[in-house]
């Protein structure tokens, strides 16, 4: 009988027959399965940056109906979960109680005996220091189904961000993963100091801040140069990610007292002894900084994703909110009569989305539009449109403001009607210019803006403590509404603004402005923090 793979490739019948055989015993063992039984997605979570998910990982978690998730877990991975979906905490490290091992062990078992889709939610990979056996051991011996997603573990996120390759072809032909939290009830040691001082490689220790005292003195004792390269890394991979490159004997001093540099942390010592790249997380041109963006919650996302890309920490507070309003008769009444107007002018994205939804609840669609010319007030919006398959006949080339759109439209306006659907509160310059240029105007509301009054306590917190760097406005009634949720905060605060007339506002609610976009579009805003950044730095 064949043995090795490649003699089984070489002759398919043998091959065929072990393949038939596992798929037999594969089919047996999901036959046997308590129809009713559930099933654990054991999803390793990855370092704390969302994107270091793995694809499986954010399948599982869409199908789960519990995701059960440890402090280390970074909460926004919980959205590619439904919202229906029970999401628990296992417990923050030195903060709310901790789920005892023995808990969790159960709970695994009871939801999945309920026929439920459990996914177990880990910091890093599952099985690394994860408690694997517990976990995995307790579900297995119950026949319940399950399955193990690997993750990004702290080491080689570790390595990635801070640039230190952990293996090279002259120094450093290993890797080892050590804890520096052994097992308190085991009688001795089991890590064998002098086998690792004299490890052909890199020696990464986990949980090893609190006793870093004790293994960097049994390293040294064991022959292990005190000059010897360590970098201790903590939140890798998160906005506040921290890095420490010392000597071996410093480590200890460094890092104390702990409360300033809490964990989670890794200690990389490195044999090789120099980084070969900079950190290029580290140099992201926002890195360090904290960003506070103030847009309605649908419309944050894009803006927040750049700012985490340039390195910076994201805090959302929405300062207004959309909704439909009091009264679509307006609207209706314009959308069943389309063929009145020459010209359809969208002011903003949410204009857009309102007004194609209220065409399909009227069960209509875009060939409503017939021949009607389309304005919008900027690229975003024109973006927006053909989401929609829409194309626009003019967009302004600058300012994106009612004054550019005003100017673009002026020379067609005399006797043109034009369809105007906008937000409750709003200025009426585009209305009122179309108007004395000879246009015929109607202007119906599309959607209402609401205050939103009470702020996340987390952000107020922030804010207390100095933490946030930048807050981000984007139009004048966002000025007016932070003025109101944030008061006085606001001024400990830098604030970037997307145009002229959102600079005008601040000024008039008596604060600063201090960097304010060339172009009023979001890309606008980053450059012009990045620039007010690099200019401070
Ligand atoms: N299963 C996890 C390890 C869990 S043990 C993994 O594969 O990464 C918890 C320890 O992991 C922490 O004490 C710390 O040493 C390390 N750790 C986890 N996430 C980390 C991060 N983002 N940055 C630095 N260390 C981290």
């Amino acid at each position: 009988m064949p043995n090795s793979i490649t003699q089984q490739m070489e002759n398919p019948r043998a091959f065929n027959y072990h393949l038939n055989t596992f798929k037999r015993a594969f089919h047996a063992i999901h036959a046997n399965m308590n129809a009713a039984s559930g099933i654990v997605y054991f999803v390793g979570a990855g370092p704390g940056a969302p994107g270091l998910l793995t694809l499986r990982g954010a399948e599982c978690l869409r199908r789960a109906d519990i995701v059960l998730y440890d402090y280390l877990v970074n909460p926004e991975l919980l959205a590619h979960a439904a919202d229906s979906a029970e999401k628990l905490c296992l417990g923050r490290h030195g903060r709310s109680t901790k789920w005892p091992q023995e808990a969790i062990n159960k709970k695994l078992v009871e939801e999945a005996k309920l026929g439920k889709i459990v996914v177990r939610l880990k910091g890093g990979d599952p099985m690394v220091f994860g408690r694997a056996a517990e976990e995995v051991g307790t579900v297995a011996r119950e026949n319940i189904p399950f399955e193990i997603i690997p993750g990004v573990t702290a080491a080689l996120a570790g390595a990635a961000y801070t640039g230190i390759p952990i293996t090279n072809r002259n120094h450093a032909s290993a890797i080892a993963f050590v804890t520096g939290q052994e097992n308190a009830s085991k009688e001795s040691s089991a890590i064998d100091y002098e086998v690792l001082a004299r490890f052909p490689g890199t020696l990464v220790f986990y949980m090893g801040i609190t006793t870093s005292r004790h293994w960097t003195s049994k390293l040294i004792e064991n022959g292990l140069p005190p000059e010897t390269q360590v970098t201790v890394l903590r939140r890798c991979s998160w906005p506040d990610q921290r890095a420490i490159h010392c000597r071996l004997d410093e480590v200890a001093d460094r890092v104390t007292p702990y409360s300033k540099f809490p964990p989670p942390a890794i200690a990389i010592v490195s044999t090789t002894g120099e980084r070969v790249i900079e950190s290029w997380f580290e140099q992201l041109p926002l890195f360090g900084l904290t960003v506070l963006v103030s847009r309605p919650r649908h419309q944050a996302k894009e803006m927040s994703d750049r700012f985490c890309e340039l390195g910076a920490r994201v805090l959302l507070q929405p300062a207004l909110r959309i909704e439909d309003p009091q009264d679509w008769q307006g609207m209706d009444d314009a959308i069943l009569n389309l063929d009145r107007y020459d010209w359809i002018v969208f002011s903003s994205a949410n204009a857009v989305h309102q007004f194609m939804k209220r065409l399909n609840d009227l069960d209509r669609d875009i060939r409503a539009l017939g021949s009607l010319k389309i304005t919008v007030v900027g690229p975003h919006t024109a973006s927006t449109l053909r989401e929609y398959h829409l194309k626009t006949d003019l967009v302004p080339e600058d300012g994106f403001n009612a004054e550019s759109v005003a100017a673009l439209l002026e020379p067609v306006a005399a006797g043109a009607n034009f369809l105007l659907p906008r937000a409750s509160r709003g200025r009426e310059t585009l209305e009122n210019r179309l108007q004395k240029a000879g246009g015929n105007v109607q202007s119906v509301v599309a959607y209402e803006h609401l205050d939103e009054t009470v702020a996340d306590p987390e952000v107020l917190e922030e804010l207390a403590e100095g933490n946030i760097d930048w807050l981000v406005m984007t139009s004048p009634g966002i000025a007016k509404a932070l003025d109101k949720l944030l008061g006085k905060q606001i001024s400990k605060v830098k604030t970037a603004t997307i145009s002229p007339l959102t600079s005008q506002a601040v000024r008039e609610l008596g604060w600063q402005v201090a960097a304010e976009a060339e172009t009023a579009t979001s890309e606008g805003i980053v450059a012009a923090i990045i620039n007010a950044t690099r200019t401070q730095r």
